[in-house]
């Protein structure tokens, strides 16, 4: 399983430093690689509006 970002996202950048796997890449909406993301939270946790969100 991945965390997914919603079209919630501002592209504030916050969360892509909090990822222990480096799985967020930046864009007009950040996006998590699927293939290296563990679910682990740490991006939900910080993003100010709730973007990432678990499958
Ligand atoms: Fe990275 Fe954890 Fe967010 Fe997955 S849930 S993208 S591993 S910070
Ligand atoms: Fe987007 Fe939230 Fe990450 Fe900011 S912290 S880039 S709003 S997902």
């Amino acid at each position: 399983m991945a965390h997914v970002i919603s079209d919630e996202c501002i592209a504030c950048g916050v969360c892509q430093s909090e990822c222990p796997v480096d799985a967020i890449s930046e864009g007009d909406i950040y996006v998590i690689d699927p293939d290296l993301c563990t679910d682990c939270g740490a991006c939900a946790d910080v993003c100010p509006v709730g973007a990432p969100q678990a499958e």
